[in-house]
């Protein structure tokens, strides 16, 4: 292990893997990613991990762009290609006509952008979707990039890619204290031996309290209960000749996609703390 670098990334799920790799792809090398157990074994394995393409301005549907374009990249890579990387499209469903003139604006907004989305009545919706009811349904919105990818495959591939441009990945390297001197340089206490830096990124992800009171940080995060339902197999989706598309209801705040021949369904907490 080393004992200095420039970069420490504590956490080794989705944002510690990105955050490694991306100073590696501007030409730093000396950047290291201390993890308590191993890769993805936190929140990120437990992921639907959907991709949309969707979002609430220009700036996030320009980032999901960019995403969606690594991780195709990354799907591809023959050193370690991602094989879970299913292209459904989905639709955002619609029961009022403000959400209707909502996606329209959206689709135009994005158009701009050269993204496509498609706004489509309630017969379209089910000729797309072989579940769907189209009672009190006017309509959705389409977004044929729309699709899910193995969250596991996908940290181990960021890291994968690091570890080839110079970084060091320290599994089961738990970070135990955090001291900043006054010139601004850092050490990283973990259980197999201290690392200075220069900048230490936490992305312990909903553990990140417990890593800032070693510098007496607090920031306001909360856990929100969060869980998904597996269906066993359906004998509609198992006969439909293709995959189904994903469905995501902003009224009722639950998604659903086809895995395997059955379905993922997963809801939101309601009321939650913020
Ligand atoms: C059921 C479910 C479904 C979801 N579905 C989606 C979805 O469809 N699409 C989507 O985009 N998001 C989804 N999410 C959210 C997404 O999974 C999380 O936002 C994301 O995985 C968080 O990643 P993270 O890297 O911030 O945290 P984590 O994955 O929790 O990683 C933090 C890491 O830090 C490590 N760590 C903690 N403390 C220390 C320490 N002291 N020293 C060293 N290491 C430490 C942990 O071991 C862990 O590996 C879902 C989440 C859940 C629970």
């Amino acid at each position: 292990m080393k004992s200095r670098t420039k970069v420490v990334v504590i956490g080794g799920g989705i944002a510690g893997c990105t955050t490694l790799y991306y100073p590696t792809q501007e030409g730093w090398t000396d950047v290291v990613l201390g993890e308590w157990n191993d890769l993805t074994l936190s929140t990120t394995w437990q992921s639907a991990a959907q991709v949309k393409h969707f979002g609430m301005n220009q700036t996030m549907v320009g980032q999901k762009t960019y995403s969606i374009q690594l991780y195709k990249d990354l799907a591809e890579d023959p050193d370690y290609p991602i094989n879970h990387h299913h292209r459904d499209g989905g639709i955002r469903l619609a029961n009022t006509e403000a959400q209707m003139q909502g996606y329209r604006h959206f689709a135009s907004m994005v158009r701009g952008m050269d993204v496509q989305f498609e706004v489509i009545d309630a017969e379209e919706c089910a000729r797309r979707h072989p579940l769907i009811s189209t009672e009190n349904l006017i309509g959705g919105l389409w977004d044929t990039m729309d699709r899910d990818i193995d969250p596991a495959q996908l940290c181990q591939a960021l890291g994968c890619r690091a570890r080839k441009a110079g970084a060091e990945v320290y599994r089961n390297t738990p970070v135990v204290g955090l001291t900043q001197y006054n010139d601004d340089i850092w050490t990283v206490q973990t259980e197999h031996g201290d690392i200075d830096c220069d900048k230490v990124v936490n992305a312990c992800g909903h553990r990140v309290n417990e890593v800032d009171a070693m510098i007496g940080v607090h920031h306001p995060v909360y856990h929100i209960g969060y869980q998904y339902f597996l269906a066993e197999e359906i004998l509609a989706i198992r006969d439909a000749g293709h995959r189904i598309p994903l469905l995501r209801c902003p009224i009722s705040d639950y998604y659903c996609r086809q895995e395997k021949n059955g379905l993922l369904l997963g809801f939101h907490e309601q009321d939650c703390k913020t």
